[in-house]
């Protein structure tokens, strides 16, 4: 075929080689391909069309008493703010302490949130009570009932506690409006998946309410790092899976 030969059905057309006809026409494939987003490219690309949770990742972190906080930092202490946490009226203070478990092995510099509470309760991921040699059970925070001995040590002083270590359960915190809107209550279970490099769904992801907190999923380190996904992403909800496990 003559490469210059005309269409007969293009009267006034242009005439195009064919190996630049074919050239444009791949060209304007990759660019159509290049437009479209990637499936999975990101949890932010993940399901455009069903509902995101932003995400925060829950280091290891201690919630403490007033008494508690006394003991190990002095009774002239003050409990102080450091930086505010996404929820509101949750923070970060200045405060940590050193955790140690009953193989003698420890790990500095775990952070103390705030406000203080009426219970102490270390929370940790299953890493971490590896390391420490400790078994601590998968629950609700303030479940202390089958927590895990360590041993608290701050500059003042240090404390023996015997159930105080827990692995949290993967949870969402959210107001009841979201909950009416997710069609989920207090205590039910969901299912999230989390799209990119290691796209993971998480199951047994326990409902949270409370009309003071905004709509978040909250997932500890071990998690988050098993789905290669970082703070300030998204995660896509897949619904509820029923109201026991
Ligand atoms: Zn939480």
């Amino acid at each position: 075929m003559n490469t210059n030969e005309q269409c007969p059905c293009a009267k006034g057309a242009v005439s195009v080689p064919q190996e630049e006809l074919i050239d444009i026409i791949v060209k304007s494939i990759h660019a159509v391909l290049a437009s479209e987003p990637r499936q999975n490219s990101s949890p932010r690309d993940s399901g455009s069309h069903s509902l995101r949770i932003p995400l925060g990742i829950s280091n290891r972190h201690i919630h403490l008493t007033s008494k508690t906080f006394q003991h190990l930092f002095g009774e002239k202490a003050e409990f102080q703010t450091m930086r505010p946490l996404y929820q509101p009226g949750e923070f970060a203070s200045a405060h940590t302490l050193t955790i140690v478990g009953p193989k003698l092995r420890s790990i500095p510099g775990v952070r103390i949130l705030g406000p203080l509470r009426n219970y102490d309760q270390v929370e940790i991921s299953l890493t971490d009570a590896v390391f420490l040699g400790i078994d601590p059970p998968v629950t609700n925070s303030g479940n202390l009932k089958e927590a895990a001995p360590l041993t608290l040590v701050g500059p003042n002083g240090s404390l023996y506690l015997e159930k105080c270590a827990i692995v949290a359960n993967r949870h969402l915190h959210m107001p009841k409006s979201d909950a009416v809107r997710l069609g989920v209550k207090e205590g039910d279970f969901c299912r999230v998946r989390i799209g990119g490099e290691k796209p993971t769904v998480f199951e047994n992801v326990l409902v949270r309410t409370n009309d003071n907190w905004k709509l978040q999923i909250h997932l500890d380190t071990d998690d988050a790092n098993a789905a290669n996904v970082r703070e300030e992403a998204f995660v896509e909800f897949l619904g509820k899976m029923g109201t026991t496990i």
